[in-house]
């Protein structure tokens, strides 16, 4: 379908592919600006489902579905990115899908998005194909030994990864990705891992948040607070990085860049989401416009909102270990005694180790402080 740029006016019908809590929270601010929000994902009584006018239950790869689904909607959008091509290709012969199909092709493969980001320049770690035992040797002698190995396609929070040093049994390595296509990415240096959520307008117009910093526990993203703890010149180099990636993706919509800072205070862009992120929660509280809000104005073609930070602010993530080590509920009205915590929560029924519960946000005149809030209050709900 052709894509008109007149804008997708409150009132109208947002249709989410995916469910989780990206989608609700989503699901929340287009609420709050007057849209109607259907969701569609395999799982009933969904973190978006229960806060969406429609939940829509039904295979990704159920096309016809999804057709309807389209065509009860004014626009498409996604949570996540690894909807299969096939399904947004299916839902843009009847709707306007935002970010279009390719963008998901080009991020939902690490071999496709890192070889998209290298041929247009962009500051990416040397990395090879891998789909041999032979292409692996390749790899270790060509870029030498220190490595992470990870599979493609459909990879998150680590999974799928193996770090690889001088070492390691690179035929046990060849072996655990059980015939997967792999890239073998050499080894950054960093220092800090940052990223930039940022939106493009159907106009081309771009707006960045500032920059996050992110501190990772087991793979999965612990704590991030803004401003970034790094120069002003590099803090406005990640942003013009940001800015050319998502022009050369020509993105309608949100897309998070998640870069390393080298030891020697260079950028190296890790990965992209094409959607909101775990790390831009805090703009919830912390921004004029939240990266939810943010999102609905870019699909639907209205003005981006200001991304000004009102003041340093902390998230701090809720994972079911939280709820384990709480002993079944966490104690949430000791985490609230701290009049300044946020508490989000995305409804789901089962806390399983490592799963995305909630999370805590706090603002305070400086970052170390709303650091320290939201670590106390998570303390706290655990019972520790
Ligand atoms: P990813 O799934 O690509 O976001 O990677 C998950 C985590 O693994 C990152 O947040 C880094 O801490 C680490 N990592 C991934 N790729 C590299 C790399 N090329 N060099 C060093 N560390 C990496």
């Amino acid at each position: 379908m052709a894509d008109s740029l007149d804008p997708i006016l409150p009132g109208a019908t947002i249709g989410v592919l995916g469910s989780g809590q990206l989608g609700r929270m989503l699901a929340l601010s287009a609420r709050a600006l007057g849209y109607r929000v259907h969701v569609y994902s395999p799982d009933a009584d969904s973190p978006a489902g229960q806060v969406a006018d429609r939940e829509i239950v039904a295979s990704y790869d159920d096309l016809d579905r999804v057709r309807a689904f389209a065509r009860d909607v004014d626009v498409v959008t996604f949570e996540f990115e690894n909807v299969p091509s096939a399904t947004s290709h299916a839902a843009a012969e009847v709707a306007r899908v935002r970010p279009d199909g390719d963008v998901l092709h080009v991020t939902q493969n690490r071999l496709r998005e890192k070889t998209f980001l290298r041929d247009r320049a962009f500051p990416v770690t040397p990395f090879r194909r891998v789909a041999s035992r032979a292409d692996l040797a390749e790899a270790a002698r060509d870029l030498g030994p220190f490595a992470v190995l990870k599979t493609a396609a459909f990879g998150y929070d680590g999974k799928g990864q193996q770090k690889l040093g001088p070492g390691s049994d690179l035929d046990a390595a060849f072996d655990a990705l059980k015939g997967a296509e792999a890239i073998y990415e050499a080894f950054v240096d960093f220092v800090k891992e940052v990223s930039v959520v940022a939106a493009r307008g159907v106009h081309g117009e771009f707006a960045a948040f500032p920059v996050f910093e992110n501190a990772h526990s087991h793979h999965i993203l612990d704590v991030t607070f803004a401003p970034a703890a790094i120069p002003a010149d590099l803090a406005a180099e990640a942003s013009s990085l940001a800015h050319g990636i998502l022009d050369a993706l020509e993105v309608v919509g949100l897309l998070t860049v998640e870069m390393f800072v080298t030891r020697y205070g260079r950028l190296v862009v890790n990965e992209l989401a094409p959607r909101t992120h775990n790390s831009g929660h805090l703009t919830i509280d912390a921004c004029v416009t939240s990266q939810f809000e943010q999102h609905v104005r870019a699909v639907c073609g209205l003005p981006l909102g200001a991304t000004t930070q009102r003041s340093p602010a902390a998230m701090a993530n809720l994972l079911g270990d939280v709820w384990i080590e709480a002993g079944g509920v966490p104690r949430w009205t000791d985490a609230l005694s701290d009049p300044r915590l946020k508490l989000h929560l995305y409804g789901k029924a089962e806390a399983r180790p490592g799963r995305k519960m909630g999370h805590l946000n706090a603002t305070d005149a400086t970052v170390e402080e709303a650091v320290a809030r939201v670590r106390r209050g998570r303390d706290r709900a655990r019972g520790s």
